[in-house]
Protein backbone atom coordinates (compact mmCIF):
# COMPACT_ATOMS: atom_id res chain seq x y z
CA UNK A 1 0.00 0.00 0.00
CA UNK A 2 0.89 3.52 -0.33
CA UNK A 3 2.16 5.91 2.20
CA UNK A 4 1.65 9.61 2.77
CA UNK A 5 5.15 11.28 3.27
CA UNK A 6 4.07 14.79 3.33
CA UNK A 7 2.67 15.95 6.66
CA UNK A 8 4.98 15.98 9.51
CA UNK A 9 3.44 13.22 11.57
CA UNK A 10 1.02 11.09 9.42
CA UNK A 11 -1.04 7.81 10.44
CA UNK A 12 -0.03 5.00 8.41
CA UNK A 13 -2.08 2.44 10.05
CA UNK A 14 -2.58 -0.99 7.64
CA UNK A 15 -5.78 -1.77 5.84
CA UNK A 16 -5.49 -5.22 6.34
CA UNK A 17 -8.54 -7.22 7.92
CA UNK A 18 -6.71 -9.73 9.97
CA UNK A 19 -6.94 -10.01 13.44
CA UNK A 20 -3.70 -8.42 14.87
CA UNK A 21 -4.71 -5.28 12.95
CA UNK A 22 -8.60 -5.19 13.68
CA UNK A 23 -7.53 -5.62 17.53
CA UNK A 24 -4.14 -2.65 17.04
CA UNK A 25 -7.52 -0.95 16.04
CA UNK A 26 -9.69 -1.42 18.87
CA UNK A 27 -6.65 -0.70 21.10
CA UNK A 28 -6.07 2.67 19.46
CA UNK A 29 -5.81 5.33 22.06
CA UNK A 30 -7.50 7.44 19.38
CA UNK A 31 -10.37 5.64 18.54
CA UNK A 32 -11.08 4.25 21.93
CA UNK A 33 -10.29 8.11 23.58
CA UNK A 34 -7.70 6.64 25.74
CA UNK A 35 -5.08 8.56 26.92
CA UNK A 36 -1.05 7.76 27.01
CA UNK A 37 -0.57 7.18 30.44
CA UNK A 38 3.17 6.16 29.24
CA UNK A 39 6.16 6.69 27.05
CA UNK A 40 9.29 4.43 26.31
CA UNK A 41 11.93 6.34 24.32
CA UNK A 42 15.32 4.90 22.67
CA UNK A 43 17.98 6.73 23.01
CA UNK A 44 20.72 6.62 20.09
CA UNK A 45 19.39 7.93 17.32
CA UNK A 46 16.50 9.53 18.95
CA UNK A 47 17.68 11.56 22.05
CA UNK A 48 21.80 11.38 20.82
CA UNK A 49 23.94 10.42 17.72
CA UNK A 50 27.28 9.51 18.81
CA UNK A 51 26.16 11.05 22.77
CA UNK A 52 25.30 14.04 21.34
CA UNK A 53 22.18 15.86 21.86
CA UNK A 54 19.66 15.92 18.63
CA UNK A 55 18.30 19.48 18.20
CA UNK A 56 15.52 19.84 20.49
CA UNK A 57 15.44 16.90 22.07
CA UNK A 58 16.39 18.22 25.62
CA UNK A 59 13.41 20.57 25.28
CA UNK A 60 11.22 18.44 24.21
CA UNK A 61 12.27 15.91 27.07
CA UNK A 62 11.78 18.56 29.81
CA UNK A 63 8.29 19.45 28.27
CA UNK A 64 7.41 15.69 28.25
CA UNK A 65 8.66 15.68 32.56
CA UNK A 66 6.33 18.29 32.66
CA UNK A 67 3.53 16.36 31.77
CA UNK A 68 4.24 14.10 34.93
CA UNK A 69 3.96 11.10 32.57
CA UNK A 70 5.96 8.05 33.29
CA UNK A 71 8.68 7.25 31.17
CA UNK A 72 11.15 4.84 30.51
CA UNK A 73 14.43 5.14 28.28
CA UNK A 74 14.89 1.68 26.37
CA UNK A 75 18.03 0.58 24.75
CA UNK A 76 19.94 -3.16 23.71
CA UNK A 77 22.69 -0.82 24.45
CA UNK A 78 25.50 -3.60 25.80
CA UNK A 79 28.52 -1.49 26.18
CA UNK A 80 27.68 0.57 29.44
CA UNK A 81 25.63 -0.11 32.52
CA UNK A 82 22.33 2.28 32.83
CA UNK A 83 24.52 4.67 35.46
CA UNK A 84 27.21 5.29 32.94
CA UNK A 85 24.36 5.75 30.07
CA UNK A 86 22.54 7.96 32.79
CA UNK A 87 26.11 10.09 32.74
CA UNK A 88 26.29 10.24 29.01
CA UNK A 89 23.09 11.42 29.07
CA UNK A 90 23.52 13.95 31.77
CA UNK A 91 27.23 15.25 29.85
CA UNK A 92 24.64 15.75 26.77
CA UNK A 93 21.82 17.82 28.80
CA UNK A 94 19.52 15.64 29.74
CA UNK A 95 18.35 14.82 33.08
CA UNK A 96 18.04 11.15 33.67
CA UNK A 97 18.73 8.86 36.04
CA UNK A 98 19.90 5.38 35.66
CA UNK A 99 16.28 4.68 37.08
CA UNK A 100 14.81 5.90 33.89
CA UNK A 101 16.84 3.55 31.89
CA UNK A 102 16.33 -0.19 30.60
CA UNK A 103 19.10 -1.97 28.84
CA UNK A 104 18.98 -5.50 27.26
CA UNK A 105 21.93 -6.26 30.17
CA UNK A 106 19.61 -5.12 32.88
CA UNK A 107 16.36 -7.23 31.55
CA UNK A 108 18.75 -10.15 30.49
CA UNK A 109 19.70 -10.33 34.37
CA UNK A 110 16.00 -10.31 34.93
CA UNK A 111 15.45 -13.03 32.51
CA UNK A 112 18.18 -15.28 33.83
CA UNK A 113 17.13 -14.78 37.72
CA UNK A 114 13.78 -16.12 36.20
CA UNK A 115 14.48 -18.69 33.89
CA UNK A 116 17.90 -20.54 34.79
CA UNK A 117 17.73 -19.19 38.56
CA UNK A 118 21.11 -20.38 40.05
CA UNK A 119 23.25 -21.02 36.90
CA UNK A 120 26.59 -20.54 36.17
CA UNK A 121 26.63 -18.15 33.22
CA UNK A 122 29.62 -17.34 30.93
CA UNK A 123 29.38 -14.29 29.41
CA UNK A 124 30.74 -12.86 26.09
CA UNK A 125 30.28 -9.16 25.76
CA UNK A 126 32.44 -5.96 24.61
CA UNK A 127 32.10 -3.82 27.48
CA UNK A 128 31.25 -4.05 31.53
CA UNK A 129 28.11 -4.38 32.20
CA UNK A 130 28.82 -6.53 35.59
CA UNK A 131 26.98 -3.57 37.37
CA UNK A 132 23.41 -4.10 35.72
CA UNK A 133 24.00 -8.29 36.14
CA UNK A 134 22.57 -8.64 39.72
CA UNK A 135 22.10 -12.14 40.97
CA UNK A 136 23.44 -13.53 38.14
CA UNK A 137 26.49 -16.15 38.94
CA UNK A 138 29.27 -15.45 35.86
CA UNK A 139 31.93 -17.84 35.31
CA UNK A 140 35.14 -16.63 36.09
CA UNK A 141 36.83 -14.76 32.58
CA UNK A 142 40.10 -16.37 32.05
CA UNK A 143 39.17 -17.94 28.42
CA UNK A 144 42.87 -19.32 28.07
CA UNK A 145 42.42 -21.45 30.57
CA UNK A 146 39.25 -23.05 29.32
CA UNK A 147 39.55 -23.39 25.66
CA UNK A 148 41.05 -26.49 25.26
CA UNK A 149 38.70 -28.16 27.42
CA UNK A 150 34.98 -29.44 26.59
CA UNK A 151 33.75 -30.04 29.68
CA UNK A 152 31.12 -28.63 31.00
CA UNK A 153 31.72 -25.19 32.81
CA UNK A 154 28.31 -22.83 32.22
CA UNK A 155 24.56 -24.15 32.20
CA UNK A 156 24.38 -20.61 30.47
CA UNK A 157 25.77 -19.25 27.38
CA UNK A 158 25.12 -15.11 27.27
CA UNK A 159 26.23 -13.57 24.10
CA UNK A 160 26.19 -9.24 24.48
CA UNK A 161 27.54 -6.79 22.15
CA UNK A 162 30.26 -7.37 19.86
CA UNK A 163 33.66 -6.03 20.14
CA UNK A 164 36.99 -6.99 20.65
CA UNK A 165 36.19 -9.50 23.11
CA UNK A 166 35.04 -11.87 20.48
CA UNK A 167 38.48 -13.17 19.35
CA UNK A 168 38.81 -16.96 17.95
CA UNK A 169 39.31 -18.48 21.56
CA UNK A 170 36.32 -16.74 23.39
CA UNK A 171 34.11 -17.91 20.07
CA UNK A 172 35.44 -21.33 20.49
CA UNK A 173 34.90 -21.41 24.32
CA UNK A 174 31.63 -20.78 24.15
CA UNK A 175 30.84 -23.27 21.09
CA UNK A 176 32.54 -25.93 23.50
CA UNK A 177 30.19 -25.09 26.54
CA UNK A 178 27.02 -25.35 23.78
CA UNK A 179 28.45 -28.48 22.50
CA UNK A 180 28.16 -29.67 26.34
CA UNK A 181 24.35 -28.86 26.51
CA UNK A 182 24.58 -24.79 27.69
CA UNK A 183 21.34 -22.89 26.84
CA UNK A 184 22.06 -20.30 24.93
CA UNK A 185 20.65 -16.59 25.60
CA UNK A 186 21.62 -13.32 23.63
CA UNK A 187 20.79 -10.05 23.68
CA UNK A 188 20.01 -9.09 20.39
CA UNK A 189 20.68 -10.60 17.04
CA UNK A 190 21.96 -7.34 15.64
CA UNK A 191 24.27 -7.78 12.06
CA UNK A 192 26.03 -4.24 12.68
CA UNK A 193 26.00 -0.71 14.00
CA UNK A 194 26.98 2.66 13.29
CA UNK A 195 30.06 4.19 14.53
CA UNK A 196 32.13 7.18 13.41
CA UNK A 197 34.24 5.22 11.48
CA UNK A 198 31.53 3.43 9.42
CA UNK A 199 29.47 0.17 9.95
CA UNK A 200 31.14 -2.22 12.23
CA UNK A 201 29.73 -6.35 12.63
CA UNK A 202 27.66 -7.13 15.70
CA UNK A 203 26.67 -9.85 17.64
CA UNK A 204 24.08 -11.44 15.10
CA UNK A 205 27.19 -12.05 12.55
CA UNK A 206 28.72 -14.35 15.44
CA UNK A 207 25.27 -15.64 16.67
CA UNK A 208 24.20 -17.04 13.47
CA UNK A 209 28.21 -19.31 13.17
CA UNK A 210 27.32 -20.55 16.84
CA UNK A 211 23.31 -21.37 16.18
CA UNK A 212 24.29 -23.23 12.96
CA UNK A 213 27.80 -24.63 14.76
CA UNK A 214 25.76 -26.13 17.80
CA UNK A 215 22.27 -26.79 16.17
CA UNK A 216 20.66 -24.54 18.81
CA UNK A 217 18.73 -21.53 18.95
CA UNK A 218 19.64 -18.41 21.15
CA UNK A 219 16.92 -17.26 23.53
CA UNK A 220 17.15 -12.96 22.78
CA UNK A 221 16.05 -10.79 25.46
CA UNK A 222 16.71 -7.20 24.71
CA UNK A 223 14.50 -5.36 21.86
CA UNK A 224 12.94 -7.19 19.40
CA UNK A 225 11.59 -9.55 21.70
CA UNK A 226 8.30 -8.52 23.03
CA UNK A 227 9.72 -9.96 26.76
CA UNK A 228 12.05 -6.47 26.61
CA UNK A 229 8.48 -4.39 25.74
CA UNK A 230 6.91 -6.27 28.99
CA UNK A 231 9.58 -5.61 30.87
CA UNK A 232 9.81 -1.60 29.67
CA UNK A 233 5.60 -1.61 30.50
CA UNK A 234 6.49 -3.45 33.54
CA UNK A 235 8.76 -0.44 34.30
CA UNK A 236 6.67 2.58 33.92
CA UNK A 237 3.48 0.78 35.43
CA UNK A 238 1.37 0.61 32.48
CA UNK A 239 -0.80 -1.53 30.05
CA UNK A 240 0.29 -2.07 26.32
CA UNK A 241 -2.54 0.39 25.01
CA UNK A 242 -1.31 2.71 27.17
CA UNK A 243 1.74 3.09 26.04
CA UNK A 244 3.76 4.70 23.44
CA UNK A 245 7.13 3.46 21.96
CA UNK A 246 9.42 6.48 20.41
CA UNK A 247 12.54 4.84 17.89
CA UNK A 248 14.49 5.25 15.13
CA UNK A 249 14.90 1.62 13.67
CA UNK A 250 11.37 0.65 12.27
CA UNK A 251 11.87 -2.89 12.85
CA UNK A 252 13.17 -3.52 16.33
CA UNK A 253 12.17 -0.86 18.04
CA UNK A 254 8.20 0.57 16.21
CA UNK A 255 7.24 -2.65 14.77
CA UNK A 256 8.21 -4.64 17.48
CA UNK A 257 6.33 -2.61 19.92
CA UNK A 258 3.29 -2.63 17.52
CA UNK A 259 3.11 -6.02 18.01
CA UNK A 260 3.39 -6.23 21.45
CA UNK A 261 -0.06 -3.95 21.79
CA UNK A 262 2.12 -0.68 22.31
CA UNK A 263 1.68 2.37 19.89
CA UNK A 264 4.23 2.82 17.53
CA UNK A 265 6.30 6.42 17.07
CA UNK A 266 9.06 5.93 14.49
CA UNK A 267 11.41 9.28 14.16
CA UNK A 268 13.11 10.83 10.60
CA UNK A 269 16.54 11.02 12.54
CA UNK A 270 19.25 8.19 13.85
CA UNK A 271 19.63 5.36 11.68
CA UNK A 272 16.21 6.57 9.66
CA UNK A 273 16.51 5.89 5.55
CA UNK A 274 13.76 6.10 3.57
CA UNK A 275 14.32 3.32 1.75
CA UNK A 276 14.31 1.12 5.30
CA UNK A 277 10.81 3.05 5.68
CA UNK A 278 9.58 1.59 2.33
CA UNK A 279 10.84 -1.57 2.46
CA UNK A 280 9.84 -2.65 6.22
CA UNK A 281 7.12 -4.98 7.17
CA UNK A 282 4.51 -3.07 8.36
CA UNK A 283 3.30 0.70 9.18
CA UNK A 284 4.44 2.85 12.21
CA UNK A 285 1.27 4.00 13.75
CA UNK A 286 3.04 7.56 13.83
CA UNK A 287 5.67 8.67 12.18
CA UNK A 288 7.61 12.48 13.34
CA UNK A 289 10.52 14.47 12.21
CA UNK A 290 12.09 13.94 15.47
CA UNK A 291 11.85 13.13 19.25
CA UNK A 292 11.63 17.48 19.08
CA UNK A 293 7.66 16.77 17.70
CA UNK A 294 6.84 14.40 20.36
CA UNK A 295 5.23 16.64 23.10
CA UNK A 296 2.88 17.61 20.22
CA UNK A 297 2.01 14.14 19.25
CA UNK A 298 1.27 13.81 22.84
CA UNK A 299 -0.85 16.61 23.01
CA UNK A 300 -3.28 15.53 20.17
CA UNK A 301 -3.56 11.83 21.54
CA UNK A 302 -4.31 13.36 24.95
CA UNK A 303 -2.28 12.20 27.99
CA UNK A 304 -3.05 11.06 31.41
CA UNK A 305 -1.56 11.06 34.97
CA UNK A 306 -4.25 10.13 37.12
MG1 LIG B 1 18.08 3.74 18.05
Amino acid sequence: MGRAHGGREHRGRRAHGDRAHRDRAHRDPVQRGEAVRAVLIDIDGVLTVSWEPLPGAVAAMERLRATGLPFALVTNTTSRTRAAIADRLAGAGFSVTADDILTAPAVTAAYLRAHHPRARCLLLNAGDIRGDLDGVQLVDDHPEQHAAAAEPEAGVVVIGGAGDAFDYAALNRVFRQLQCGASLVAMHRNLYWRTAGGLDLDTGAFLLGLEKAARVEAAITGKPAEAFFRAALSHVGAAPAEALMVGDDIESDVLAAQRAGITGVLVRTGKYLPETHRAASGDPDHVVDSFADLPDLLERLGTSTA
